[in-house]
């Protein structure tokens, strides 16, 4: 349901990432760095990324998006109001 809701912004808390051990999060904080340096947006405490980069992430953690959403909620470094794009994207 709910086509007429505009998607949830999907936004990374960049302070919580930096206290997820590295080798969970190691990924996770390569790939924030890697668009913080692109957009050159580096003094923000979050960063809001693509729903494309969800997938792509996902892809990278061998996980469905669904279920490494749920990870990185669990981490705090993700906003629950995220879950709503995924199961959009599994419908
Ligand atoms: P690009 O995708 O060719 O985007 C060029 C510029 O269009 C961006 O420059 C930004 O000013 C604007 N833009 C594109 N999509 C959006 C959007 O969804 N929202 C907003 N507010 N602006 C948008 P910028 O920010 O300097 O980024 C330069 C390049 O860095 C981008 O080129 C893209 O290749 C990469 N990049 C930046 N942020 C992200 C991101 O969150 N995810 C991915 N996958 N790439 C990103
Ligand atoms: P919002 O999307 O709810 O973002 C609230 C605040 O979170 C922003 O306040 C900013 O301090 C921070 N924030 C969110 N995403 C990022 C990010 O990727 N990098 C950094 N450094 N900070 C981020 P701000 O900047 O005063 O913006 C207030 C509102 O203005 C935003 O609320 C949004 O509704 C709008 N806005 C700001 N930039 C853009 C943009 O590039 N595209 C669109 N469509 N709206 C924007
Ligand atoms: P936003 O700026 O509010 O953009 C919301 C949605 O509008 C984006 O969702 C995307 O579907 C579309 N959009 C906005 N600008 C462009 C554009 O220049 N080209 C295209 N093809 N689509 C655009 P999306 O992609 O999921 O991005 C979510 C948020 O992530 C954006 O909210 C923005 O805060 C941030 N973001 C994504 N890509 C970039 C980027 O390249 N540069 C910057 N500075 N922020 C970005």
């Amino acid at each position: 349901g709910g086509a007429a809701e505009p998607p949830p912004r999907l936004v990374l808390d960049l302070e919580r990432l930096t206290q997820v051990p590295s080798e969970k999060a190691g990924p996770l904080q390569r790939y924030a760095a890697t668009i913080q340096s692109q957009r050159g947006d580096y003094n923000g405490k979050v960063l809001s990324i693509r729903q494309d980069d969800l997938r792509t992430l996902a892809v990278i953690y061998d996980q469905s998006p669904s279920i490494l959403t749920e990870q990185l909620i669990s981490w705090g470094v993700l906003n629950p109001d995220a879950r709503r794009a995924v199961r959009e994207d599994d419908a």
